[in-house]
């Protein structure tokens, strides 16, 4: 039916998005001979340089393939993957390959990349805010601040930090290395998600973040004294690598506990999900391996009854490539959306009609692909290194 070849794969890193601060991001292009064209984008490990270095030495497995042939594609490379490892880096940018070869065939084939994946479950996309640092940091009032904020544009479902960071630890006189959590810095936690439940209701979705700071006894504390403030997940509340501290945080406490952005591929959950040591998992998908990869670790969470709210921190092009995946699984909950400074920007970076997200939600475009198009001249605008964007 189709005779087509992929004849370019091409990155560019350090997409800054507008915003001087913002961490920058890889995008991935793939381009055939017919003239379709393909992007994608890669998670937050990617950022510096590494991943155009893996683009440009994989682009042997990828250009001359057909297109249709994605899963093939993404295998040859997971093979050559072997010695520099399938994790971090090398997950994220393989992410970006499967983003960009599902854009591409979407457009070929002329249906939504959801179409193609299995079809939807529903047509839009439920997104939770996550807030951006509330200062002064020690003041209660000024996180339900940034908490209303995000009420005010929409969202019904929000995500706070309850880990200060080294700076804030360090400026609070908390110990920032040790993972131990101090009784007054319970109470600081406290008192702060008692002010917001307080201040938004029972019927908002409150989530809370620690990063992976603590350790376990310290994390059992403070999911237990979260308990009365019915939060809908507890996340990452000790480091992501070992799977039985995590389960015994989940046994201790009723409040739900969810991980997972830092763990590429299903190999990575295939312990976490047999063990039942999360209520809720968080795969990242531009850094887990793309939707694809993203499909497997969710059918691998459904046969154990957890459901999936992916993390993301991606500029609209990741967020869209999310969205087909969120629409295509039935374990779904909610989609990450980082920070209400960007909100603006969006319009900029792809090319739409409107806003992408209204009253908390992402329809799922019914364009052929991921549904966007990418605005180059912008992208390049938004990286001054650069003299072209995909080199
Ligand atoms: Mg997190």
């Amino acid at each position: 039916m189709f005779s087509l070849k992929i004849t370019e794969v091409n990155a560019v890193s350090l997409v800054k998005y507008f915003i001087p601060s913002h961490w920058g991001r890889l995008l991935v292009r793939i381009k055939t001979d017919e003239g379709y064209v393909g992007y994608g984008e890669s998670g937050e490990d990617s950022r510096w340089g590494v991943g155009v270095t893996l683009i440009d030495n994989w682009a042997k497995q990828v250009v001359g393939s057909d297109p249709m042939e994605t899963k093939k594609i993404l295998r040859r490379i997971w093979y050559s993957m072997k010695h520099f490892g399938r994790d971090g880096i090398t997950m994220g940018t393989l992410s970006a390959v499967d983003f960009a070869l599902l854009d591409v065939k979407g457009k070929i084939m002329d249906v939504p990349t959801c179409d193609l994946i299995g079809g939807k479950f529903r047509d839009r996309i439920r997104v939770y805010c996550d807030t951006s640092h509330a200062e002064p940091l020690e003041d209660p009032e000024s996180h339900v601040r940034v908490v209303r904020d995000a009420l005010k544009r929409g969202f019904d479902s929000v995500k706070f930090d309850l880990d200060t960071g080294f700076r804030g630890r360090e400026m609070l006189g908390w110990e920032p290395y040790n993972q131990h959590l101090r009784n007054d810095e319970l109470k600081w936690m406290v008192k702060v998600t008692d002010a917001i439940r307080n201040a938004v209701g029972d019927d908002i979705e409150l989530m809370v973040d620690l990063h992976g700071v603590y350790n376990t006894t310290s994390a059992i504390k403070i999911a237990k004294a979260l308990e009365p403030f019915n939060l809908t997940w507890l996340e990452e509340p000790v480091p992501a690598e070992n799977v039985d501290a995590m389960r015994e945080v989940k046994r201790s406490t009723f409040t739900p506990i969810c991980a997972g952005e830092n763990l590429h591929s299903a190999w990575r959950f295939r312990r976490l999900l047999e063990k039942q040591a999360v209520s809720i998992i968080e795969p990242d998908l531009n850094k887990c391996g793309g939707i694809l990869e993203g499909q497997n670790i969710a059918h691998m969470a459904d046969l154990q009854y957890i459901p999936v709210a992916p993390h993301n921190t991606s500029t609209p092009v990741g967020t869209l490539a999310a969205c087909h995946f969120c629409a295509s699984i039935p374990n779904f909950v909610s989609l990450e959306w980082h920070g209400l400074r960007e909100a603006a920007e969006w319009s900029r970076l792809v090319k739409w009609d409107g806003s992408i997200i209204k009253d908390g939600y992402i329809m799922i475009p019914d364009k052929p692909g991921l549904g966007f198009e990418l605005n180059e001249e912008a992208c390049l605008e938004a990286n001054p290194e650069a003299e072209v964007l995909f080199t």
